[in-house]
């Protein structure tokens, strides 16, 4: 035991990709295939990598009578698993050493998927668009643990019998095509995951379980908060009104936080000409994200991917000058991007979505205090949703590429800026080169939720690039023309992701400010039902989200409901409430408060959500 934390100790500051876990996962991958052509001597091996929380394997088992691809059954999965277990313990070492192109390919010519990796390798491997992205080899890696062999460049574990039999599990199968073609034949991927000790494995499990059950996919549907009609089409989600009021909470709560901080709002169309997207830069640049343009009256239109270029068009809707600095126009813009069918996933991945963004035209002595203020802006949205473990990421671009617009000063004068602020505000923070926007630098949040998944939320970008590209300017103390610079920004990024993102974070159970329905007067027969729509009404005059349950059903019926739709409070209405002017106050979470006079509770659901509290 205290040497598997020691062993976590040592392990914290590695990258995965250099970690011992992701050697063992990778193992395990090799073991699989083991397992699999011994029972399945036939099939065919693609590829079988590490991924996060576990690793998967790709086979190809061949045709059946009607020609379609032959899948692994349940049964098998255990069989697979079985047979794992015991070649874990046979202990086998893991050998690595090397072939020429040629031994490889007479070595692998019964596997055409490893000949065809041989001999892209040997050709200098090349990306989708034919571009090389790698030397031509001579000699490919090769690892060998008792008779099976892969192509592999590894690093693995020593022997198999560091993996433990007891901390690797089978989990699930799936289809996947080779190479990710749609053309090319379907495969049978197998997806496992393997643990340094059984108690993780488990724990892993019981969050999978957890993730399960709270897909927001599901809860979406059981509280009635938004819906995925066929007929209007995938990843175009209705909102309904439950839904919408979450929604509008969430915007009213970011607008007032705007309000307060001198942002000013606009209101802009979802389509523009394409000439400004061109102008700016988004069209060609992001063409496979976006829909085919729109031909009105011979004009080419084209649904927003963006809506930056909007705002840079109300900045120049007059001449500005010095004073007018910083201006901080803000919208929740709706955008379209193209996403693949199969990506699509409820709020998560969808094709139009609508972003908290905000645009800040500043002079550049106003970028580092502009970006301190933008960054607080973000903290005090996370700390209002009770967001209390996230980190930041300054993403730079690579010296070494050349797909980022601008001068190494500008690129150096806007690390610069979110390296200052960033220090001053005492944020923690990593540096990743390579994962700036293609116009500046960035700062991106990331939000690590209770079942400790990672979502990259909030993202602050320096911009030197669009106002250069508009053209952009502004009148300085010197009566001279000056180039702005901008900062897009985004707290919750999409409200559509955000919300989904929330959903599972709370499992549904909002905290009381951002539940569509705060409190629920519960009459226990038909005749406390007036009383029920008196309290109800006095609660709404103060703004309070309330409904009233006059269904027929039975009183443990109906907090059995409420408690399905895990409404905050429970006001459970008899004769002694209605003699003393008072309502019997239940919690969700299965809490009995007891009697209480209407004005109290009022008093106490007010406090709870002005506040913003996570308790009830
Ligand atoms: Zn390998
Ligand atoms: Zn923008």
């Amino acid at each position: 035991m205290a040497e598997a934390v020691k062993e976590q100790q040592v392990e914290e500051n590695v990258p995965y990709r250099e970690s011992n876990l992701y050697r063992l996962r990778h193992s395990a991958a090799h073991v699989l295939a083991e397992a699999v052509l011994d029972l399945f001597p036939e099939a065919r091996l693609a590829i079988g990598p590490p991924i996060e929380d576990g690793f998967y394997y790709d086979f190809d088992l061949g045709k059946d009578e009607r020609g379609k691809p032959i899948t692994f059954s349940e049964e098998d999965l255990e069989k697979i698993e079985a047979r794992m277990k015991e070649l874990i313990k046979d202990n086998a070492r893991f050998e690595q050493s090397s072939m020429s192109i040629d031994e490889a390919l007479e070595f692998f010519k019964d596997q055409p998927y490893k000949v065809e990796l041989i001999q892209e390798l040997a050709a200098g491997r090349v990306d989708e668009d034919g571009r090389p992205i790698s030397e031509p080899v001579r000699e490919v890696g090769i690892y060998r643990q008792r008779d099976f062999v892969d192509l592999c460049r590894g690093p693995h574990v020593n022997y198999t019998g560091q993996i433990k039999p007891n901390a690797v599990k089978l989990l699930r199968t799936s289809g996947a095509y080779w190479r990710g073609d749609e053309n090319r034949p379907q495969l049978q991927r197998i997806y496992g995951t393997a643990w340094p000790t059984r108690a993780e494995l488990e724990e892993y499990l019981e969050r999978l379980e957890e993730a399960a059950s709270r897909d927001h996919r599901r809860l979406g549907k059981q509280l009635s908060l938004f819906h995925i009609s066929p007929l209007v089409g995938a990843g175009l989600p209705l909102w309904l009104p439950k839904g919408t009021i979450l929604r509008e909470t969430l915007e009213q709560f970011l607008r007032q936080a705007q309000r307060e901080r001198g942002y000013l709002p606009v209101i802009t169309p979802h389509i523009a000409k394409i000439d400004l997207f061109i102008t700016s830069g988004h069209y060609p640049y992001y063409k496979d994200s976006q829909y085919t343009p729109l031909d009105i009256d011979g004009d080419l239109f084209l649904l927003r991917p963006m809506n930056c270029p909007h705002h840079i068009e109300v900045y120049r809707s007059e001449a500005r000058s010095y004073r007018d600095l910083p201006l901080r126009l803000a919208e929740f813009g709706t955008v379209y991007r193209y996403e693949q069918s199969g990506e699509l996933a409820g709020l998560t991945r969808v094709r139009g979505f609508t972003v908290d963004d905000s645009h800040l035209f500043v002079t550049p002595e106003q970028l580092e205090d502009e970006f301190i203020q933008v960054v607080q802006l973000i903290q005090y949205v996370f700390n209002a949703m009770g967001f209390s473990d996230f980190r930041a990421r300054l993403g730079t671009n690579d010296p070494e590429s050349d797909k980022y617009a601008g001068t190494p000063e500008m690129w150096e004068r806007g690390i610069a800026a979110i390296r200052n602020a960033a220090d001053k505000l005492g944020l923690n923070y990593t540096v990743e080169v390579g994962e700036a926007a293609f116009y500046g630098p960035k700062l991106d949040f990331i939000f690590r939720d209770v079942l400790k998944r990672e979502w990259q939320l909030g993202t602050v970008q320096v911009d030197f690039l669009l106002p250069e590209r508009f053209a952009l300017e502004y009148i300085g103390p010197d009566g001279e023309a000056h180039r702005p610079v901008m900062i897009h920004r985004a707290p919750f990024g999409s409200m559509e992701r955000f919300v989904g993102i929330l959903i599972e974070h709370f499992n549904g159970a909002f905290p009381v400010w951002l539940a569509p329905v705060q409190a629920i007067l519960i009459p226990i027969t038909d005749r406390h039902n007036d009383y029920a729509r008196e309290v109800a009404e006095a609660l709404q005059a103060s703004g309070i989200r309330v409904e009233v349950d006059a269904s027929g059903s039975r009183m443990n019926a109906k907090i059995r409901n409420a408690q399905l739709q895990k409404i905050p409070y429970m006001l459970v209405v008899g004769d002694r409430e209605v003699e003393a002017g008072a309502v019997a106050v239940r919690t969700r979470d299965e809490e009995n408060r007891g009697s209480m006079p209407v004005a109290e509770f009022k008093e106490l659901i007010l406090e709870r959500i002005r506040t913003r509290s996570l308790e009830l």
